[in-house]
């Protein structure tokens, strides 16, 4: 049975980008006909805001979208999240990071982005004096430590819709962040325990997410999980040919609601006819 799911984080209102992706993957389970699911992805407590959620529903309502209940929640779910970090501790693919965000950005700044990152553990001695010091730290997921397990990546592959086998590269993703400092566990940790516990057959989401998909599979391989078939449908830009942010007000399908914006006329505008 195919199933697909839309996992918004409640971190903002949605915009016409959100509104492509949730109708792409609707769209998909009802041509399957297949089972179409909505995750909540709010475990950064910092940045998810309960209004934003009841407008995620609101939104999804009023361009005609159906979902099945209950919905997922992820921070209602911390348990799953830790089972996969103890079966990854216990594999010895995770270190201990201190390092602060301006120190990432800092040593990020003249080769590239921050989640290339691959610095690996401290010396023992000095670990030892930042835990006895009480410094909060991440957990990572080390490469060398999962190549070393997995005996290399070269036998890793999913399956991208339109294209065929891809081999997977999770190197784009540098040692990611599993568990964050404040809470323990990170989106690529909870996105393939959500969406293996959930029987998700396909991933639709945006390219610009398409580097996550090399990271997750690596994960699966690791936690012996499913891999689903990934499809990357084309990003929705702003009239200044920028990619929508969540920040862009204006932007925001309850604004555009508000202006007159009707479900109709949006798919029009979005090439969904
Ligand atoms: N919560 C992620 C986002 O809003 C979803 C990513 C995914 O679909 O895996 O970008």
């Amino acid at each position: 049975m195919f199933v697909t799911r839309f996992a918004p984080s409640p971190t903002g209102y949605l915009h016409r980008g959100h509104a492509f992706s949730a109708l792409t993957a609707f769209e998909a389970a009802c041509v399957a006909p297949g089972r179409f699911l909505l995750r909540i992805e709010d475990t950064d407590r910092t940045r998810c805001r309960p209004e934003f959620e009841a407008g995620i529903f609101e939104d999804l309502a009023w361009l005609g979208i159906r979902w099945e209940q209950p919905v997922r929640r992820q921070s209602e779910h911390m348990a799953d999240y830790e089972a996969a970090l103890d079966r990854l501790q216990a594999m010895g693919v995770l270190y201990r990071c201190f390092r602060t965000r301006s120190e990432l950005e800092f040593l990020a700044a003249p080769h590239g982005p921050m989640e290339a990152y691959r610095g690996g553990p401290l010396p023992a001695d000095e670990e030892a004096r930042r835990l006895a010091a009480g410094d909060a730290y991440a957990l990572r997921l080390s490469l060398d430590e999962a190549a070393h397990r997995l005996g290399g990546f070269e036998d890793l592959a999913f399956e991208v819709e339109g294209i065929g086998q891809v081999r997977a590269r999770p190197e784009v993703g540098g040692d990611v962040v599993l568990a964050r400092k404040d809470v323990r566990v990170a989106y690529h940790l909870a996105a393939v325990v959500d969406d293996a516990l959930q029987g998700v057959t396909h991933v639709i989401r945006g390219e610009d997410l398409a580097e996550a998909a090399h990271v997750q599979r690596l994960l699966q391989a690791l936690l012996d999980l499913p891999t689903p078939v990934y499809r990357h449908h084309r990003l929705i830009l702003g009239a200044d040919g920028r990619r929508l942010a969540k920040r862009d007000q204006s932007e925001t399908l309850r604004s555009l609601r508000e202006a007159g914006l009707t479900p109709a006329r949006l798919r029009e505008e979005l090439g969904l006819g």
